[in-house]
């Protein structure tokens, strides 16, 4: 599997493709945003048609905006 890195800027670790962020990150993530996260991404893998399929990616990826912006004001430490 392949890894990118973590998307909070200070941070240098390697994270699998299906996480979104390292695991110390993501427990800073508030819960309900981290919830919204995994259930738009369970959406896109359940997605029946292109078109479905399409709309739960942009919510899956404003979920992921959303959580790490909630952190990020935290995470940017030098
Ligand atoms: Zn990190």
């Amino acid at each position: 599997m392949s890894t990118h890195k973590c998307p909070i800027s200070s941070c240098t670790w390697q994270v699998p493709d299906d996480r979104l962020m390292c695991l110390k990150h993501w427990e800073m993530v508030p819960t309900f945003k981290r919830r919204q996260v995994t259930v738009e991404r369970d959406a896109v893998r359940k997605a029946g048609t292109a078109q479905t399929r399409q709309a739960a990616q942009l919510r899956y990826v404003k979920a992921q905006r959303a959580a790490i912006d909630s952190i990020s004001h935290l995470a940017v430490l030098p």
